[in-house]
């Protein structure tokens, strides 16, 4: 956590000669002494956790011997490593964030994956260019003759015109897995996107091409694939289905913290058949900007906003006019709210834009009172899911 680019630590320790490293780069140099192995790194600015939960999920269903770690809250230190029965077969999946990366000099992915680039972090790093060139490095690091010849992959599968160039800049050959997720190919598995509970919306046909061509690399067999894709359970938190009642679906999407990240989430319930809008919307917090941002393009999916927290003033001025509003004030009252409008076939969504902090300790206990308020009303009231 702690901020290289501004914290004197940093310069005194160059300055000394002594490198800076991270616990990636202690993973990666104790490899040599692990038994055979291979290890899939993904990066991105969002999606990382959802696609290295969907890898380690695709392995698993595959019975392929392996273990999550980086980012994703699973320290890759504290893990037991892979048994050495598991020789040669079995595979680290881990979630890189960009300062990991930083951290990192050595780490030569069999797989390594770059899901998309949008401005982030930018207090951490010069300039957007830098923060793009912390990710090309995941690239650098893979022996590039292995990469010619096929025996480790690089997935590139955002359409921002960053990813691109990031692509461009670090791939070494036409070996190179250009998965733009909208290609021909790509469309015939995204045909079965419906039959993936927790992988709707245009950002998880992102994350699932991904995967499914992390699983390629790896030579899994698509029956596995398929499978996976249709048992996999989602993380807590993001478009998390937490029930279902009276054909009212409740989504816990508590990780949407800015405008960016709550969008998909609306864009993933267009309205019902007969052109209702059926997303009953809570959303507030703590803003982290003025205005609707991304979501602003959504709102044809809401049929309601019920409005909580620090930013209801402010998103209210903004949705006026364009859908009727709530101001629900807090997380219990809103859920109440949204009940007495929604009807079946509508969907209650947790999907804020905005930080929690004004009223929660993070994006977690909000998403946890969520699921908790609504157990005990549906446990109360209706049959449960
Ligand atoms: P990360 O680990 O990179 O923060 P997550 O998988 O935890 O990403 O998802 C965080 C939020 O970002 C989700 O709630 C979702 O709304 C949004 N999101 C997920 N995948 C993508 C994607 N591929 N592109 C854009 N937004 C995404």
């Amino acid at each position: 956590g702690v901020p290289l680019n501004r914290h004197p630590v940093a310069d005194r320790a160059r300055a000394a000669n002594v490198p800076i490293i991270g616990d990636i780069e202690l993973f990666a140099l104790a490899r040599p002494s692990l038994p055979p192995h291979r290890v899939v790194g993904i990066t991105g600015t969002n999606g990382k956790s959802t696609t290295t939960a969907l890898i380690h999920h695709i392995l698993r269903e595959a019975g392929v011997p392996t273990i999550m770690g980086g980012n994703i809250g699973l320290p890759i230190l504290s893990q037991p490593p892979l048994s050495p029965n598991d020789a040669g077969t079995g595979v680290y999946v881990l979630e890189l964030s960009s300062y990991q990366i930083d951290l990192t000099f050595s780490l030569d992915c069999d797989v390594a994956v770059l899901l998309n680039i949008t401005p982030d972090h930018l207090d951490r790093y010069a300039s957007f260019r830098a923060y793009a060139d912390a990710k090309v490095r995941l690239f650098d690091m893979q022996d590039f003759d292995r990469v010619r010849n096929g025996t480790a992959r690089q997935i590139f599968v955002g359409d921002d015109d960053e990813a691109r160039e990031v692509g461009e800049r670090s791939s070494p050959s036409e070996t190179t897995v250009w998965a733009h997720w909208l290609d021909s190919n790509d469309e015939a598995q995204l045909s079965r996107q419906s039959e993936w509970p927790a992988l709707q919306g245009p950002h998880n046909a992102q994350n699932a091409i991904a995967a499914i061509s992390v699983a390629e690399s790896l030579e899994i067999d698509l029956q596995f694939v398929n499978r996976a894709l249709r048992t996999y359970p989602g993380l807590p938190h993001r478009m998390e289905r937490v029930a279902e009642t009276n054909g009212i679906l409740f989504v816990n999407d508590s990780k949407a913290t800015n405008a960016a990240s709550a969008a998909p989430a609306l864009a993933a319930y267009p309205p019902a058949s007969e052109g209702r809008p059926r997303i009953h919307w809570i959303a507030g917090g703590l803003a982290k900007e003025d205005g609707l941002g991304e979501c602003a393009a959504h709102l044809g999916n809401v049929a309601r906003a019920y409005l909580i927290g620090d930013a209801a003033p402010m998103l209210a001025h903004h949705l006026a006019g364009q859908v009727p509003v709530e101001q629900s004030g807090t997380l219990d009252a809103a859920i109440r709210d949204a009940m007495a409008h929604a009807r079946s076939g509508d969907v209650i969504l947790l999907s804020p834009a905005a930080a929690s902090f004004d009223q929660f300790r993070d994006f977690e206990a909000r998403g946890d009172t969520f699921r908790a308020i609504v157990a005990k009303i549906t446990a109360a009231g209706g049959q449960s899911a």
